[in-house]
């Protein structure tokens, strides 16, 4: 899942003052951003294999080695380490809510990934022997855009709700982002690890950055509005 997990980043912030979108934006792709990073370190391992009788994105690419940053214990530390580190700019009850989403990407990777014999799971309990996770719905791609862009928009609708009335920059974001879904479809085998991680920080950072943008402060949240006596 790749613009799903944005939902939860706009369903926390519909309901917080802090932390803002961007830092939300951050969090809820944090395993992804430590995945790109221990790739380009070698310490986790995917094959993006050339092959015209791919037929799902997992023929292409095999997330083999990915337990630092994709299993459950994995995700437990990451969110713990993210939580810590929240500490020293955040009060603990926002601190716990950049934890719950970094934890968030792990869980909702589940439904994705696969889990079948033709393809091993790639997110496990721990280490790539332990028990594996993953509904595969890669397997039926339609589907898998379309819970991706169900919670991205139950995310988005949230947030416009909670937050109204909302900018014409936050539609441009949600717009350009929902088209973003179907990207997953177009993945090229063309490129190597590196490439693929590149493209991982270069999107998630730019991305974040755009939301801290369309989401800077200005416009307090309901509870924050001046009282008119
Ligand atoms: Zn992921």
């Amino acid at each position: 899942m790749f613009v799903g997990h944005y939902g939860v980043a706009l369903a926390i912030r519909a309901g917080v003052t802090r932390p803002r979108l961007g830092t939300l934006f951050l969090a809820v792709q944090g395993l992804d951003i430590v995945h790109a990073s221990l790739l380009l370190a070698g310490l986790e391992h995917i094959r993006i294999v050339s092959d015209p009788t791919s037929r799902t994105i997992y023929d292409t690419f095999q997330l083999y080695d990915i337990p630092l940053s994709h299993s459950l214990v994995g995700a437990l530390f990451w969110t713990a380490a993210a939580i810590f580190a929240a500490r020293t700019k955040f009060a603990w009850k926002e601190s716990l809510w950049i934890g719950i989403a970094v934890l968030s990407h792990f869980v909702l990777d589940i439904p994705m990934h696969p889990n079948d014999p033709r393809h091993p799971p790639d997110l496990h309990l721990a280490g790539s022997r332990t028990v594996g996770f993953g509904l595969g719905l890669w397997n039926h791609p339609k589907a898998a855009v379309a819970t991706e862009l169900c919670t991205f928009l139950a995310g988005a609708i949230w947030y416009a709700v909670a937050r109204w009335p909302v900018r014409p920059r936050f539609w441009f974001l949600i717009g350009i982002l929902s088209s973003f879904t179907i990207l997953p479809l177009f993945l090229s085998a063309n490129q190597t690890e590196t490439t693929f991680a590149i493209q991982i920080l270069t999107m998630t950072i730019l991305i974040a950055l755009w939301a801290r943008w369309v989401d800077d402060g200005r416009q307090p949240p309901l509870s924050e509005k001046p009282q008119i006596r």
